[in-house]
């Protein structure tokens, strides 16, 4: 792993369109840092995003750099109520790639959430949803449709055609600081570098809408246009990282620490933040989570650590599921089976992804017992 990736906490989301459809420029993508590939649905046909969909996860296995798929949904804007045939022929196909996300537009309630959730139970696949918010329905149900789904996109294009322009940074503020408390991945999404659609350099405003979208506390950043259709791809990716690395030096990690004391009355909960606090006073080089669902390393993400969240699993699915996550960075390793085997395989992580060298401190987090999913109880003070 390259540890410069590990040192990013925020994730990019990169579309995939004509212009970056070839295997060169994919392999470019993910070497200079896209996260999660998106495949926007309203074009193309679906032989082409099957085609980009394995290439992608050839790429990504090659260069060994867990990449998840977010498959977009258009929807329709102009219909509402039957989630069936809005989206049917899609999760469909989504299903049957086995996709790492899938986003649906042009949601209004959580029921809509729940009706595409027990379609994809019918067909027997897990897949998490992300809501796209964009019209005023949604922004105003946006608690309810954050505890429906497994996070949200805050989608510019299209709430700034319906909810008036001026109002959209305000609503970008309130979502990501909702998605933020209540623990679920938000993406912030469109005309991020637009200019860079045609030039190689972006505004000065795109640079600050990039860095401040960090500092709003976004997990992740989405590009569109600038990569799907754009003559500069591969710049605009390695742009939006040199942007959002700048901006993440004055990232208050502490305070937000600090702040989310009270977040929930529980012990998981407890042990992540405990994790996080003791990685700060004690200077940790890493934050080591074994993590079977996902669980320990999206309640650790919640606290945004400065330290980097190796997230160890044995499955490949969570492992690409993490990849939206911000500051994880998933690593694939056999389920260890015992609590010595924890610490050893811990140790082993700290040294290959060179965060950490023999003596250094890194916090270990994990559930006990370890075949359980779903609870994080151990954190410990580990020197390597
Ligand atoms: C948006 O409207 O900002 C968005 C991300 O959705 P789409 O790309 O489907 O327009």
């Amino acid at each position: 792993m390259n540890p410069t990736k590990a040192v990013r906490h925020v994730k990019i989301v990169s579309t995939l369109g004509p212009a970056s459809s070839s295997p060169e420029v994919i392999q470019k993508l993910l070497k200079g840092g896209m996260d999660m590939a998106r495949l926007n649905l309203a074009y193309g046909t679906l032989e082409e995003h099957r085609r980009l969909i394995a290439e992608v996860r050839r790429l990504s296995q090659k260069l060994r750099l867990p990449t998840g798929i977010l498959l977009d949904l258009p929807g329709s804007k102009y219909r509402s109520g039957d989630v069936k045939t809005l989206f049917s022929q899609h999760l469909d196909f989504a299903a049957s790639q086995g996709v790492d996300f899938v986003a649906l537009s042009f949601i209004s309630s959580a029921r809509q959430v729940k009706e595409v959730k027990e379609l994809l139970q019918k067909m027997n696949v897990d897949i998490p949803v992300i809501v796209k918010i964009e019209e005023a329905p949604a922004l105003e149900r946006s608690s309810s449709l954050l505890e429906a789904s497994e996070g949200i996109m805050v989608a510019r294009g299209d709430l700034a055609l319906n909810i008036s322009i001026e109002k959209v940074p305000v609503a970008q503020k309130q979502l990501i600081r909702e998605a933020n408390l209540c623990g679920k991945p938000v993406i912030t999404a469109t005309q991020m570098l637009m200019s860079m659609v045609e030039s190689a350099t972006p505004t000065r405003a795109e640079a600050t809408d990039v860095a401040n979208a960090v500092l709003d506390g976004s997990d992740a950043l989405m590009l569109s246009e600038e990569t799907a259709i754009g003559s500069y791809p591969v710049a605009a990716v390695e742009t939006m990282v040199r942007i959002a690395l700048e901006a993440e030096t004055v990232f208050p990690y502490q305070q937000i620490i600090s702040e989310r004391r009270d977040f929930l009355p529980e012990a998981n909960d407890a042990a992540a933040r405990a994790a996080c606090q003791m990685a700060y006073q004690v200077q940790a080089k890493a934050i080591i989570a074994f993590t079977y669902g996902g669980t320990t390393a999206l309640r650790l993400s919640k606290y945004r650590p400065r330290q980097p969240i190796l997230a160890v699993t044995s499955r490949e699915i969570i492992e690409r599921r993490l990849t939206l996550l911000w500051g994880v960075c998933p690593i694939s390793k056999p389920e260890p089976s015992s609590l010595d085997e924890v610490f050893e395989v811990a140790r082993e992580v700290a040294l290959e992804t060179r965060l950490a060298k023999k003596g250094d401190l890194v916090i270990v987090t994990a559930g006990l017992p370890l075949s359980l999913p779903g609870s994080t109880n151990l954190v410990k003070i580990h020197s390597v």
